[in-house]
């Protein structure tokens, strides 16, 4: 089939076959189970609908509610609130929904350990603790929510036209190109979770996979594929790169058993030797920015990305919109991890990373990692001609 890839990936270090075996032998089964601890399954969001563009639509005028969120009981003690107000606003979203009657205002104390420096490559809102919520992962899993149409499309044309240039344009740096496919291997990952949790059938409420959506959003572009690659080893080399400090920092939950669980999952990831032997250099961040241009062209391409952060605010959908800013947080602290250090020596003195960043990252890996195992298992199974299109 077209989209069984052979070779290395482009711009990139390893092949194909590589990826897909240590993805399967080592990645994917580490990061289901670390995304399933106390510290990583719960993401502190805005969910909120804070467009700032297209205002004469007046879409964020209703918070939709779709989205659970944990119950106070539920997070760990050390993430709890020490002083709680309650913003009026958020009373029309508990009536009807017990589950979502949560602090949205977070102590600074529950982030010990943690900094809240700002990162240069997106808008945060970490610090900004009203009307915030913690939201367990694991129950809104990223999928078929029947978000298209204009409100949809809009979006992809906003970041991809909007803020990235367009593409193939032989003239475009390695840079430039570079974002572009981000943003392309993390549209492809959207698609093939929503192809493969899809409401088959509305009448029974089945769900499964949906392998013609895969086909025709996917597989049948090598690009989306390739990109899908590309994205998880640059993601993949951003978390290796900061093995050091992401082994020492800060995993209590108040639970040490978990907390215990998430380091030594953390530390089998990020030093596994299979990994090391077989993709030590998932992406080589060096060979960008090289240029005289070199500097300016970083400060576009930030602003760039930080304006595709802002567009996640407008993403109509509440749990499409909770995961668009994970996982574009998670991209975002992978591109401050790889660009901006550039005293490799000294990086575990160096890095700092926001709680949440943490968490977007590892979650936004894990997802890449399922994709790459979902459109791998499909590449082979059409191989196999146990599959039409
Ligand atoms: P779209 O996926 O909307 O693509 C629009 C256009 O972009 C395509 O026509 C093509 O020209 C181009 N394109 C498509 N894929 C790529 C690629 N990989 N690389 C480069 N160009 C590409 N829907 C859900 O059901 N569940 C979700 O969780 C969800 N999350 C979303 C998160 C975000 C941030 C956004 C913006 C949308 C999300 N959606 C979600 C909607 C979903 O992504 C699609 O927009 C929708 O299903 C309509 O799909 P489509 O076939 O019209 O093409």
């Amino acid at each position: 089939g077209k989209h069984r890839h052979k070779g290395t990936v482009e711009d990139c270090c390893c092949d194909y076959e590589t990826v897909d075996h240590l993805n399967g032998e080592v990645l994917h089964p580490i990061l289901q189970e670390l995304v399933k601890t106390p510290f990583f399954r719960y993401y502190k969001v805005k969910l909120w609908c804070d467009c700032p563009f297209w205002p004469e639509d007046h879409m964020c005028r209703l918070r939709d509610c779709s989205v659970c969120e944990c119950p106070e009981s539920e997070f760990p003690d050390s993430f709890k609130p020490f002083q709680r107000t309650l913003s009026s606003g958020d009373l029309k979203c508990r009536e009807g929904k017990p589950q979502a009657a949560v602090d949205r205002t977070l102590d600074s104390k529950a982030f010990r350990g943690w900094t809240e420096t700002d990162n240069p490559w997106t808008y945060d809102d970490e610090t900004d603790n009203s009307e915030m919520t913690y939201v367990n992962l694991q129950l809104n899993p990223e999928r078929y929510t029947g978000y298209n149409g204009t409100s949809a499309r809009r979006i992809w044309d906003a970041v991809y036209s909007g803020n990235c240039p367009k593409y193939p344009a032989e003239e475009l740096c390695q840079e430039e190109k570079t974002l572009y496919k981000l943003i392309s291997g993390l549209h492809s990952s959207i698609s093939v979770h929503i192809a493969s949790d899809y409401l088959i059938d509305e009448a029974t409420n089945l769900w499964g996979h949906n392998l013609e959506i895969m086909y025709y959003r996917v597989l049948q572009y090598p690009n989306r594929v390739e990109n899908l690659y590309f994205t998880f080893l640059f993601v993949l080399r951003a978390v290796t790169k900061a093995a050091e400090y992401l082994e020492q920092a800060e995993y209590d939950t108040g639970n040490p058993t978990e907390d215990l669980k998430t380091q030594s999952l953390m530390k089998q990831l990020l030093y596994d030797p299979k990994l090391q032997a077989a993709c030590p250099l998932p992406f080589d961040e060096a060979k960008l920015w090289k240029g005289r241009r070199g500097p300016e062209l970083k400060q576009k391409i930030q602003a760039q990305f930080k304006n595709i952060s802002a567009v996640m605010d407008c993403v109509g959908c509440e749990k499409c919109r909770l995961w668009g800013k994970l996982q574009v947080s998670g991209l975002g602290t992978a591109l401050k991890i790889l660009f901006s250090v550039n005293d490799e020596e000294n990086l575990i003195q160096i890095l700092q990373l926001q709680r949440n960043e943490v968490i977007a990252l590892m979650n936004l890996l894990n997802r890449l990692s399922e994709s790459v195992k979902f459109v791998h298992e499909m590449g082979a199974a059409a191989e196999m001609g146990r599959m039409h299109y």
